[in-house]
């Protein structure tokens, strides 16, 4: 889980935050509430939003680095990295 500091948010990051929050809204709408991972073990609905180039701390507000997915696609993505870059549910960071 990622540490929220004590003191109040700058401008900057509240509107990073916030585009971040609109970033997740828009992949909601985008899945129509369903997982679009489709891993072997999908169950069906929505329940998180996996990072295809990790956090790294980062609030990623590119939808297209984003992808919605079920509990168990996001098990699946961690645990069987080298089928998830081969498949696109994730990307490694230092170029293709
Ligand atoms: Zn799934």
């Amino acid at each position: 889980m990622k540490r929220t500091p004590l003191k109040s948010r700058s401008k900057k990051e509240t509107a990073r935050v916030r585009r971040y929050q609109q970033a997740r809204y828009i992949v909601a709408e985008r899945s129509n509430g369903y997982c679009e991972a489709n891993t072997p073990n999908c169950r069906g609905p929505l329940d998180q939003v996996h990072h295809r180039k990790g956090r790294d701390g980062d609030l990623v507000d590119d939808v297209d680095l984003l992808l919605g997915v079920c509990w168990s696609c996001h098990e699946y993505i961690h645990g069987h990295p080298l089928e998830s870059y081969e498949r696109g549910w994730m990307i490694r960071r230092n170029g293709e």
